[in-house]
């Protein structure tokens, strides 16, 4: 058996196509704008950064990165999301993970003005997606449900298994497809310290991994014919080139053998959570009346 690519590719461009759809006969200068934070200057951080900004670019939508050092106050940052909440002409606001360590990251986006989190991270946004609301969810958590979407998945009683239970990824996802009335298992760490782990994934129709660990996920942990999501997002050195390449929490060629449908790392999950950033600051301006 060989399954088949759930490529983000033409998700993501549907996406984008209806921001530019909905943004269509309104000057570049009015367009909704996105600013992101970056504290310090972690590369991973920094990556992220270019990315959005291209992404805005395509699109047209204004980006601006403000940089602050690495060494600033938690007081100082809190005053700038202030004055950035109360600034009319930005739209959304992220701000970019990791943040340095005595800085409370979480803390710190629950000050972002509801509104204005594209990310989908402050807790009345989460709290919307406990209520089934999709608006401003999480936009990784938003990228898994259009991409099964397009696998045009019957949710009704599916078994779902979701590897990983964190605040942005697993547990949104959870609720999103509980929503649908998927029968949904969240497994994390306790379950794989228990040895449980291939026990439940085993019996999943769609299996969802969001864990960071490369390879976790292998031939035996998967249903013959399931759907896999692969979130992960891991830097590897390919042992033949010496290069660093980017692999999922599944070992690729296992779910291609056994799975139904595989998304693929990169160019999965990734590509269509980038576009759902921009929907989001779209959500933003209209949830502010301002397109
Ligand atoms: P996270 O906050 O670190 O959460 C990882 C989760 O996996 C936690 O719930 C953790 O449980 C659990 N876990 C750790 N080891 C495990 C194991 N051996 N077995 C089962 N569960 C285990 O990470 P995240 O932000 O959700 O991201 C997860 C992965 O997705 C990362 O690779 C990240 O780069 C990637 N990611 C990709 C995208 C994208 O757009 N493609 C977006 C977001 C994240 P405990 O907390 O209990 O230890």
């Amino acid at each position: 058996m060989s399954a088949r690519l759930l490529e983000g590719g033409p998700v993501a461009a549907r996406i984008k196509q209806s921001v530019v759809d909905k943004l269509m006969g309104i000057p570049l200068g009015r367009r909704p704008k996105l600013t992101a934070v970056l504290v310090g200057d972690d590369p991973g951080a920094k990556f992220y950064a270019r990315s959005q900004a291209k992404g805005c670019e395509e699109v047209s939508l204004r980006y601006e990165l403000v940089e602050l050092p690495a060494d600033i106050s938690e007081g100082d940052l809190v005053l700038k999301l202030r004055e950035l909440n109360n600034d009319d002409d930005v739209t959304g606001i992220i701000l970019m993970m990791p943040v340095p360590e005595h800085i409370d990251g979480r803390a710190m986006q629950g000050l972002i003005d509801p509104l204005k989190d594209v990310d989908g991270v402050h807790p009345v946004n989460l709290g919307h997606v406990v209520q089934g609301k999709m608006d401003l969810a999480p936009c990784t958590a938003q990228a898994i449900i259009e991409l099964l979407d397009e696998a045009e998945v019957d949710y009704y009683g599916a078994e779902v298994v979701i590897v990983g239970h964190s605040e942005i990824v697993g547990k949104p996802t959870a609720l999103l497809l509980l929503d649908r009335f998927a029968t949904t298992t969240v497994c994390h760490i306790g379950t794989s310290d228990k040895g449980m782990l291939a026990h439940h994934t085993r019996e999943a129709d769609i299996l969802i991994v969001a864990v960071g660990v490369a390879g976790l996920i292998t031939k035996e942990h998967i249903k013959p014919g399931a759907i896999v999501i692969d979130v992960g997002t891991n830097r590897q050195k390919d042992p033949e080139t010496g290069k660093t390449r980017i692999v999922g929490d599944v070992v690729a060629a296992d779910a291609m053998e056994v799975a139904g449908m595989v998304t693929p790392v990169p160019g999965g999950v990734g590509v269509v959570t980038s576009a759902i950033l921009l929907r989001n600051l779209v959500t933003c301006a209209e949830l502010q009346g301002k397109v």
